[in-house]
């Protein structure tokens, strides 16, 4: 079986390999055969294709490891980019790879990468996150994981895929998780006609895309934590500080967050557990 990438765009960056791949298959196995019907009718392949994805990819398994037993040649394509990479496909390859069938790849597009590379940001090490949880409790969740993640020493640049309807929410779930100072870029329309990377704080891109909606199909890529001391020892010292001239809590908690690059709610958080024992000492 060889994985297979097709454009995320721009139809000729289909490689010549990949093509050849496609048109000397037995069968290609495709997320939609109208949007790879299109792609191999463009280029004169009529190569039977089977739909595989996540809802049928647990039933087809068997089938097509029998095939490939068989010794036929089988194409995977997702709609674009590189298959598997938050598409359909890694059932099927695991299932092969364990049986130990020969699983090869014609490598290409990737939304991801391409992102990532001009984003400006550390291009490694990077993580790789795929779709964050659509619903904002969730995504929350999913955040504060990386967050903590970062606090035990974690230090990557981040890559989220999302939809542009969801941009402006997200941006401004990720500066409330990472710090609305954290550098960050949106690359939007990649290898298309209004190919766009924005770069910015994440409290500027959550602003941009708050009042003006994106269109087409988007990455953002977020750069790592700061070395800056993000070590609870220096908050406590900075909050302490900020508490004894006399701020409130709240406005203590603005100052250190924005002074540290850490998440508001984290700052804050901490500044009321030492606005009370402070209270509790006098
Ligand atoms: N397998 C694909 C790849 O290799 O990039 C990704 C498929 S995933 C279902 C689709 C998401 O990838 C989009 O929502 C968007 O986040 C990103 N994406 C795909 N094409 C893109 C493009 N041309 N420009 C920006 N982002 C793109």
């Amino acid at each position: 079986m060889t994985l297979v990438a097709t454009p995320i765009g721009n139809l000729g960056d289909l490689s010549p390999r990949a093509l050849e791949t496609l048109r000397g298959a037995d069968a290609v196995l495709c997320e939609d055969t109208r949007v790879t019907g299109a792609l191999l009718a463009r280029h004169g392949a009529a190569v039977p294709m089977l739909p595989l994805h996540d809802h049928n990819e647990d039933d087809q398994t068997p089938r097509l490891l029998a095939r490939l037993r068989a010794g036929e040649r089988l194409a995977l394509v997702s709609d674009a980019g590189t298959p598997l990479v938050s598409d359909p496909g890694f059932r099927l390859v695991r299932a092969a790879v364990a049986e130990g069938l020969s699983v090869g790849a014609v490598p290409g597009p990737n939304a991801a990468v391409m992102a990532l590379t001009l984003s400006g940001l550390p291009p490694q090490p990077f993580l790789f996150l795929g779709f964050l949880p659509p619903r904002g409790g969730p995504r929350a969740a999913a955040l504060a994981g990386v967050r903590a993640a970062e606090r035990a020493g974690l230090s990557a640049t981040l890559v989220f895929y999302e939809a542009p309807h969801r941009l402006a929410e997200t941006l401004s779930a990720l500066a409330e998780a990472f710090g609305g100072q954290r550098p960050a870029a949106v690359a939007r329309e990649l290898t298309k006609r209004f190919e766009e990377v924005r770069r910015g704080t994440l409290s500027e891109l959550a602003a941009h895309y708050g009042a003006e909606a994106a269109r087409g199909e988007v990455v953002v890529v977020v750069g790592p934590a700061p070395e800056e001391a993000t070590g609870e020892a220096e908050l406590d010292a900075r909050l302490r500080e900020a508490l004894a001239a006399g701020m409130s809590v709240r406005d203590a908690a603005a100052a250190v967050a924005e002074a540290t690059e850490l998440p508001r709610r984290q700052v804050y958080g901490r500044a009321l557990e030492l606005g009370r024992g402070g209270a509790a000492q006098d």
